[in-house]
């Protein structure tokens, strides 16, 4: 596999002190890089018989749509509270400084659907962890999440439960 980290810009401090964002535009703004990288997430899951991906608001969006659209799947956003316009369910989760809030639509897929989540970057694994419950109170059958960069250092993957996490990059 192609390695894509040289399409992700580190920039340090943004948005606050401390923070070493994973910039991705470089990679979607590449022709090459960003077809290549949806074909290896939707390459891994292809033969698992997705019905659903599902993307976390913002920057997940990008690829979860183009990842459905490969994979013949439908689409369904999780956002941040208020963004939503029908019946939601909530989950809760950790930032750094207090807590926020993810929904996604009560009818956005049915019990047993089979479920990919998709996100550009796992850090501390929060919004992660609350899209998992999201999922789970919908009762879809997750079945594995795409990311495109997680940076293990963070330790996000221990808040996610026994769930196949597959990233192109590890930093
Ligand atoms: P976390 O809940 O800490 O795992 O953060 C993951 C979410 O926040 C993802 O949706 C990312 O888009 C964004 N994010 C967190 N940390 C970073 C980072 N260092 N670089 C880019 N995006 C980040």
């Amino acid at each position: 596999m192609r390695d894509f980290s040289e399409y992700i810009r580190d920039l340090p401090d943004f948005p606050d002190a401390g923070i070493l964002f994973k910039d991705i535009t470089p990679l979607l703004g590449n022709k090459t890089a960003f077809h290549e990288a949806v074909e290896a997430l939707a390459s891994r899951f292809e033969s698992k018989a997705i019905d659903v991906v599902v993307g976390i608001d913002a920057r997940g969006f990008i690829l979860a749509a183009a990842l459905a659209y490969r994979l013949r799947t439908a689409f369904v956003p999780i956002r941040k509270r208020g963004k939503l316009p029908y019946a939601t369910y909530e989950a809760t989760y950790e930032l750094e400084y207090g807590m926020d809030i993810l929904t996604i639509h009560q009818d956005a897929f049915s019990k047993q659907s089979r479920v990919l989540i998709c996100d550009d970057v796992l850090a501390t694994g929060g919004t992660l962890a609350a899209s998992v419950e999201l999922v789970e109170r919908l009762e879809g059958e997750l079945v594995g999440i795409a990311l495109l960069a997680e940076l293990t250092e963070l330790e996000g993957r221990e808040k996610i439960g026994d769930y196949e996490i597959f990233s192109l990059i590890e930093s």
